[in-house]
């Protein structure tokens, strides 16, 4: 039968776990708390690992998301620096732009993936590469040779990403 685990029910619970994390002995919490030793030497080898692992993947949660927020901020100056590029006629740029806008896109598809837990997303078929794509080649028309080298990068880009 399972017996209930008087520190995984106790109020006072998240305090004793720092108590045991910081390695104070085990008489000194169970005096503080009025725990047996037994029940807090028990918790901190079963269950205790189990907390700290959900703690950090809420941390990396956390991370991932603050890292998309950056990225959207990212892709924004990236984004005016290929307008800026395409408007000026500067295609060295504006395929810098385009190829930092893709990896930038490939990393929020990646972080958006691993937040909503492993659904893949295909970033040649987003629909903002392809609007983006669909932008820069459009824009290259009167530049056939910068165009078609440019197609081809991308076409290789896409086909690396699978
Ligand atoms: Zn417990």
């Amino acid at each position: 039968m399972p017996r209930v685990c008087a520190i995984c029910s106790h109020p006072n619970r998240e305090e004793i776990e720092r108590a045991l994390i910081s390695g104070e002995s085990y008489r000194g919490i169970s005096r503080q708390f009025a725990l047996s030793p037994d029940a807090l030497y028990r918790h901190k080898k079963d269950h205790l690992p189990m907390e700290l692992v959900k703690a950090e993947e809420a941390q990396a949660v956390a991370r991932a998301d603050d890292l998309l927020e950056e990225l959207g901020k990212l892709r924004r100056v990236t984004w005016g620096i290929l307008g800026k590029a395409l408007a000026a006629n500067d295609l060295r740029t504006a395929t810098q732009a385009a190829g930092q806008a893709r990896s930038n896109l490939e990393l929020m598809a990646k972080l958006e993936e691993r937040l909503r837990g492993g659904v893949t997303i295909n970033i040649s078929v987003a629909p903002e590469w392809i609007t983006l794509r669909a932008v820069i080649l459009r824009s290259l028309e009167p530049y056939p040779e910068a165009r078609l080298a440019l197609a081809q990068a991308l076409k290789e880009a896409e086909g690396a990403g699978r």
